[in-house]
């Protein structure tokens, strides 16, 4: 979700949408112009029907705003930053920047967003009422006030990414006192909804509903997907909290010249080890980057002899550097900064080891292997 366009701030909290937005934003005021409406209200010309279905689009996608916006003026008040909110594809998302202190907080913060369409829905339901002498509009309301409820019941299903996901967590967090066991109890009724939602879209899908039965799908998988990485995401998160970065790092890693052309490097430096990742010195020794596997490949073989290893690697200015002392859980967050994914530990301007995705894959695997997770860092590998 990185094309996103800015709208501003509201209460103080960043608003943006994803460019899929306008597709859906489309499909809603066709829906209510050429299919909805003209049922419903008869009699109008399709100018008015399609000034009723885009005034109905925009009212929908205020409504997902209020309700995260409700989701976070109500975090922000119990003391979880907010980084912003962004309108997409499935409806809105505000992204919390920590984790609720207890879990009555996370009980009112997950609450407040269902509660919110609700009300909406049945404001909407008294104004179709009011605006009964204008019946395009009054349908819009009808249909505003449908949309709005249909949200509120959505989101209040119990699995993971959804509201009724994190109402479920507090619940269980409140009764065992244990927020990962929540966690996993709660990814798990994810991924078990996700797949009943799968499978009644194939039912729908073989009855001959066919829109409805790829929405389902559709949604199913994305709930699945969702819950999953979330409990992969809090497993890493719990393994790592108490570890330095220098419990996880690779201590001491092979390094390479980075004056030395694409060719010799590869033939010099990567053949003879097994590394995926090698930081760069210059002629004095210093670290001046990194350079992956990736990046090499990427040289055209004829390009090779001419191409200095340093032009193609990522420079220290750009790699994401971080002490040995610093807590995992802070480094870890920080490798999907940069798109290569690595961290350089340095202390001062020494270089003590590097974080790779392949650190951070072991490190997982040991953390299972340990009810207690690794004690420290493993010696370094026999050279
Ligand atoms: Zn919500």
């Amino acid at each position: 979700m990185s094309e996103q366009v800015r709208v501003g701030r509201i209460f103080g909290i960043e608003v943006g949408f994803n460019w899929s937005l306008l597709v859906i934003f489309w499909l809603v005021a066709w829906t209510l112009a050429a299919g909805y409406l003209p049922q419903a209200a008869p009699g109008y010309t399709t100018v008015e029907y399609w000034v009723a279905g885009a005034a109905g689009a925009f009212l929908f996608f205020t409504s997902l705003l209020a309700h995260e916006m409700a989701h976070s003026l109500v975090a922000r008040r119990h003391g979880v930053e907010v980084e912003g909110i962004t309108l997409w594809l499935f409806g809105g998302i505000a992204r919390l920047a920590g984790e609720p202190p207890a879990p009555s907080d996370e009980l009112r913060i997950s609450a407040v967003g269902p509660a919110t369409s609700l009300v909406l829905g049945l404001g909407f339901g008294a104004l179709s009422f009011v605006l009964a002498p204008w019946p395009a509009a009054a349908g819009a309301a009808w249909w505003l006030a449908f949309v709005n409820v249909a949200l509120a019941v959505f989101n209040l299903l119990p699995a993971a990414p959804l509201d009724g996901g994190r109402v479920l967590h507090s619940i269980l967090w409140h009764r065992h006192g244990d927020r990962l066991r929540a966690t996993v109890s709660m990814c798990r009724s994810g991924r078990v909804a996700g797949w009943i939602l799968v499978g009644s879209g194939l039912l729908e899908f073989a009855a001959g509903v066919y829109v409805g039965g790829i929405w389902f799908v559709f949604l199913g998988w994305f709930l699945h997907q969702a819950a999953a990485s979330e409990e992969a995401a809090s497993r890493l998160r719990a393994s790592l909290s108490g570890h330095t970065v220098a419990d996880i790092m690779t201590p001491g890693p092979d390094t390479g010249p980075g004056w030395v052309s694409v060719a010799s490097f590869v033939d010099d430096t990567v053949m003879p080890r097994r590394h995926s990742t090698y930081p760069l010195r210059d002629r004095s020794g210093a670290i001046v980057g990194f350079v992956t596997l990736a990046r090499l490949e990427a040289v055209p073989v004829r390009a090779r002899h001419d191409t200095a290893v340093r032009d193609v690697g990522v420079p220290l200015e750009e790699a994401v550097v971080v002490g040995p002392a610093e807590p995992a859980e802070d480094a870890i967050a920080r490798l999907s900064d940069h798109g290569d994914g690595r961290l350089l530990v340095m202390d001062g301007a020494d270089l003590v080891g590097i974080v790779t995705p392949s650190d951070v894959a072991r490190w997982m695997q040991m953390s299972a292997l340990r009810p207690h997770g690794p004690a420290s860092n493993p010696p370094a590998p026999a050279r």
